[in-house]
């Protein structure tokens, strides 16, 4: 195998203040900061749209124009929550485009285009990896696209990632031993080619890991390990991806058994100083994952909610679009007259119904993490403490594990 060396560092990440496990910090790459803990809403860049359609999507296209601030929801400024955003690989062809359309959308970074060149937040762009388990490439209405590694960081870097991840083979809950061996195995040639093939990529490269306890992340990471031989592979990524969860989204004790337990494996290999990204995850789970020591997040959960008339009042409660008083919000959606009208149906488009009430879900996301934040750089850990208890500690079904995490992971109640 060549020699990997680390390049220029274009990515860092500095703790500044813990509770327990719980940790904040500024997450900076290529110059661009982010506090931590944070959230990265996912958006389609491209929603199957050409320009003029802000490269629409539906409800993704009204998010886009609050994104960028545009006349068509009013002009205000909502860039704020925007400062991280996740896309993938995958959703490039969700709306049956044709190669032309393709070769467009993978033409130019997506910052360096005329219709983006407002949004100046950082871009997290996955592998797709979860997607293409299944099928084995991109499927577009006049082609296919194989993807593998290589091809997988073609694309990452056409659209200008500040954050990629390796082309990962996710677990599933039903995987037999051997299956899950040779879902790790490849993942680690690829975590070695992706290594390879970005060693002056200008962005973080995070490293996707898959497992539900101590014993399958451990295994996980002993195969990437002997795939790097004796290289240290905390000089060459900039952050740890954990993956495979979703199927495990609403199991809370099952995501912060994995949280935990990748933290711990994290410490053991002298990865603890670099963050750690759980994939597809959001809503009432972060609290608990944020406490277990989880740095960012990225999840669709506050559109798909929207698409389900379903308005956040905090990151563990939603209530039917047409039970909601907009006047108990405070925020720049539900103090706009004609968005609040929007919601309540006054308007053509279903997308511009539920646009609003999915920039609403993610500014609750987004004020709670922050909240979060400030908590853990209050002295001691009494602070995160209340605030578990006070959210997500009100919740019968979940009260059980917010005791768990307070107790291991926070030192306990006193
Ligand atoms: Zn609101």
């Amino acid at each position: 195998m060549p020699q990997l060396k680390q390049t220029e560092q274009t990515a860092s990440f500095q703790v500044t203040a813990t509770a327990g496990d719980a940790r904040a910090g500024t997450l900076t790459i290529n110059g661009q900061s982010l506090d931590t803990p944070t959230f990265f809403p996912v958006l389609s860049f491209y929603g199957g749209g050409t320009k003029s359609s802000v490269f629409g999507g539906g409800v993704h296209r009204t998010i886009k124009e609050f994104m960028l601030g545009k006349e068509e929801i009013g002009g205000g400024t909502y860039d704020k929550y925007f400062r991280g955003t996740m896309t993938s690989v995958a959703s490039l062809t969700d709306y049956g485009i044709n190669q032309e359309r393709f070769n467009d959308y993978t033409s130019d970074r997506i910052k360096d285009r005329e219709t983006f060149s407002d949004y100046n937040g950082l871009i997290f762009v996955d592998s797709g990896g979860y997607k293409f388990l299944h099928n084995n490439g991109l499927d577009g209405s006049d082609f296919e696209i194989e993807i593998d590694q290589r091809e997988a960081f073609r694309i990452q870097k056409q659209l200008g990632g500040d954050i990629i991840v390796n082309l990962d083979r996710p677990i599933a809950p039903n995987d037999t031993f051997d299956e899950r061996q040779q879902k790790a195995e490849r993942t680690a040639e690829n975590a070695v080619e992706f290594a390879r093939l970005t060693q002056t990529y200008p962005g973080a490269r995070y490293l996707t890991v898959h497992g539900y306890n101590y014993s399958m992340l451990d295994r996980f990471f002993d195969h990437i390990q002997s795939q790097f031989g004796n290289i240290d592979i905390s000089t060459l990524f900039d952050g740890i991806a954990l993956g495979s969860l979703v199927p495990k989204k609403d199991d809370k004790a099952a995501l912060i058994t994995a949280v935990m337990d990748c933290v711990e494996i994290m410490e053991e290999r002298g990865l603890a100083d670099l963050p750690l990204h759980v994939l597809g995850i959001g809503s009432g789970s972060i609290p608990l994952l944020v406490a277990a020591g989880a740095d960012t997040f990225d999840s669709t959960t506050y559109i798909q909610n929207a698409i389900n008339q379903k308005y956040a009042v905090s990151l563990t409660k939603h209530i039917p679009l047409d039970a909601v008083d907009f006047n108990q919000c405070d925020c720049a959606v539900c103090s706009d007259p004609k968005l609040v009208n929007w919601m309540q149906g006054n308007t053509e488009y279903q997308k511009d119904v539920l646009g609003p009430v999915a920039m609403h879900n993610l500014i609750i996301h987004r004020q709670e993490v922050r909240e979060l934040r400030q908590r853990i750089k209050q002295h001691g850990t009494d602070p995160v403490i209340d605030y578990l208890d006070e959210t997500v500690g009100r919740n019968d079904s979940i009260r059980k594990q917010t005791h768990r995490v307070v107790n291991e992971a926070l030192g306990g109640y006193f």
